[in-house]
């Protein structure tokens, strides 16, 4: 019987779990799949972790993990990855956006097909606003272009996939997680599986369009050093433009001698190299944060404690 962990990343997600639950039981149950769920409390403040406890003392296939504060969504599916010992894995939210029935349908392709390593799920007709729409689908292609990583669009973290890259994405020991690119980068034959995401059942998302910038912002950052690159080439041209202008005003002075040029130009040129080299100093900045971050080599999250796993027969870390 193939073993598969299905890892949940929840935060405040009390109103879902039990549904969420019930919706793996009808899925998985008598599908021949030795089945478990990873739940990983993110730090919920609503009480999860009761109901998730609740859960793992009543059924063995749950192994519950509660992170000591938020650490977010990447690191629950980082310490989900760490969990997971079974031949396939998966990665599905709590809410029941992401249907357990087309889990089971996506793990069912990956079994049958051995060319196939990952089967991630794409929305297909997403219920959102034309620029929310139009910002996304600009951020992949710069994505694509920036990180010349071949990221599917508009692919969630909703997938499945085999050991292999569940251990090559753990290998990735990077604080700052972009999971979406780390798929990409890491490779592996994925087969994009088209899906239509349900309603949130209950609780909101955590998602607006000022966190969805800055997850863009910090996916591009993690994945790319090409702003760098980009600033160098500017600078370049700056300079070199720069150069040719000081030889024209050397020799028209020679030949003209000194006239008095405006002030507006000169001014509006101070200006415009000023914020230029804030911005370019900015941007470099923000790499050196992510180095000094990652220079201290913190842990990506940290454990406050965990029920059922799998090598402690469902003691709690506190009783072994
Ligand atoms: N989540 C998490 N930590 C966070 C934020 C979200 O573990 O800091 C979980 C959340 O409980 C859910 C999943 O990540 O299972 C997706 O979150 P959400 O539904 O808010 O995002 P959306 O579906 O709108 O992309
Ligand atoms: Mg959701």
């Amino acid at each position: 019987m193939a073993q598969v962990d299905f890892i949940v990343p929840c935060y405040n997600e009390r109103e879902s779990i039990g549904a969420l639950y019930e919706a793996f039981v009808s899925a998985f149950d008598k599908s021949g799949y030795d089945w478990r769920l990873i739940l990983v409390d993110d730090g919920s403040s609503d009480g999860s972790f009761d109901l998730i406890a609740e859960l793992a003392h009543a059924h063995k296939n749950i192994h519950a993990i509660q992170f000591s504060r938020n650490f977010g969504k990447e690191a629950a599916i980082m310490a989900g990855l760490a969990a997971s010992t079974g031949e396939y894995a998966g990665i599905i939210d709590a809410d029941l956006q992401q249907p357990p029935a087309i889990a089971r349908q996506m793990l069912d392709k990956l079994v049958a097909n051995d060319d196939l390593d990952c089967v991630a799920a794409y929305q297909e007709n997403r219920k959102e606003g034309a620029l929310v729409r139009a910002l996304k689908s600009s951020f992949y292609k710069v994505f694509a272009k920036a990180a010349r990583s071949d990221i599917i669009a508009d692919a969630s973290d909703f997938r499945v996939f085999r050991r292999r890259v569940a251990q090559a994405l753990l290998s990735m020991p990077e604080y700052h997680r972009f999971s979406k690119g780390m798929f990409a980068w890491v490779g592996f034959n994925t087969y994009a599986f088209p899906y239509t995401p349900d309603e949130r059942t209950a609780g909101t998302s955590k998602w607006s369009i000022a966190s969805l910038f800055k997850y863009a912002f910090e996916g591009l950052l993690s994945f790319t050093t090409r702003p760098l690159h980009f600033i160098t080439v500017l600078g370049f041209l700056v300079f070199a433009i720069a150069l040719i202008y000081f030889v024209v005003l050397f020799v028209r002075t020679i030949v003209n001698g000194v006239d008095v040029p405006g002030y507006a130009s000169t001014f509006g040129l101070v200006l415009l190299m000023g914020g230029g080299q804030f911005l370019a100093i900015g941007i470099i900045g923000e790499y050196l944060a992510r180095a000094y971050i990652q220079g201290k080599n913190r842990p990506i999250y940290v454990v406050r404690q965990e029920l059922n796993a799998p090598n402690d027969q469902g003691e709690d870390l506190q009783n072994s």
